[in-house]
């Protein structure tokens, strides 16, 4: 397949983060497939590094994506301890996730290495999905959408539109990761929204409209409801709850309700 969507997809992407060994991550995944995926909505599972050709093997015939949770700018070379894209499409991986918060505040990776890793994933074939997002502090100070015009701006300042045409964005509040804490749908939608305008002042054009948008921040099955109804927002990118099958399932399902509730409700004409 090219790297791109036909059309703003209903994705509930599952990070993994640094849990479960190969044979935890086979039983997951196992149960996934079990589960199934609706109709029209995109279920991806970024286990790590060690598990991803196990689960590949897994899923083979589920429909269920495969992706990674960080990759390497070089394609190849002296980076003892690294992954690069073209080993991550090799084994499989659909996407990968770029920029993660975990990584720009865990792991020192600021706005000029997310831009090209952002690269290397297109480069390879691989569909990224770029995360942005502000820290409470900056929230406080009222600066969240200064915050995610300029990692928009850094990520996709220069890059001819079409070229990232297959990407996803998933605005995830650093507050909400992890914590149990989660920005409220209206508030998620209007994020959203902030980021399609930095995509336009970049001269995207109605490319900005078409850009999924997830949203990702202690995402359950009891909640994701909430950001789903909101056209803003196309899906979810979801950790701590996606290492348990059943609520993973739960979430996915939500999902597809909640479209096709959506498109019900959009008028025809
Ligand atoms: C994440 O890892 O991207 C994430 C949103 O984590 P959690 O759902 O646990 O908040």
């Amino acid at each position: 397949m090219s790297a791109s969507w036909p059309r703003r997809p209903r994705l509930v992407a599952g990070n993994w983060k640094m849990n479960k060994t190969a044979t935890e991550a086979i039983a997951t995944a196992r149960a996934l497939k079990d589960a199934g995926v609706p109709a029209d909505t995109a279920m991806l599972v970024c286990p790590p590094f060690p598990a991803l050709l196990p689960v590949r093997d897994v899923l083979e015939g589920s429909g269920i994506l495969l992706g990674a949770q960080n990759l390497h700018t070089e394609p190849h070379g002296a980076f003892t301890g690294e992954v690069s894209g073209a080993m991550l499409t090799a084994v499989g991986c659909r996407m990968v996730i770029v920029g993660h918060s975990e990584r720009r505040h865990g792991m020192g990776e600021d706005d000029a290495l997310v831009a090209r890793k952002l690269r290397a994933a297109l480069r390879d074939q691989l569909i990224p999905i770029v995360c942005v997002g502000e820290t409470l502090a900056e929230r406080e100070s009222g600066e969240t959408e200064a915050v995610l015009t300029r990692q928009i701006a850094a990520a996709f300042g220069g890059l001819v539109a079409e070229s990232a045409r297959g990407t996803v964005i998933a605005y995830e509040p650093v507050w909400a990761i992890g914590t149990g804490r989660n920005a409220s749908g209206a508030d998620a939608s209007a994020m959203a929204d902030a980021i399609r305008r930095g995509l336009r002042r970049l001269g995207w054009g109605e490319l900005a409209d078409a850009q999924p948008i997830l949203y990702g921040g202690s995402v359950t099955a009891g909640n994701v409801g909430e950001f789903l109804a909101e056209p803003a927002i196309d899906g979810a990118l979801v950790g701590g709850a996606s290492l348990k099958p059943d609520e993973m399932a739960g979430i996915v399902a939500r999902a597809a309700l909640t479209a096709n509730a959506r498109l019900a409700e959009t008028p025809v004409g």
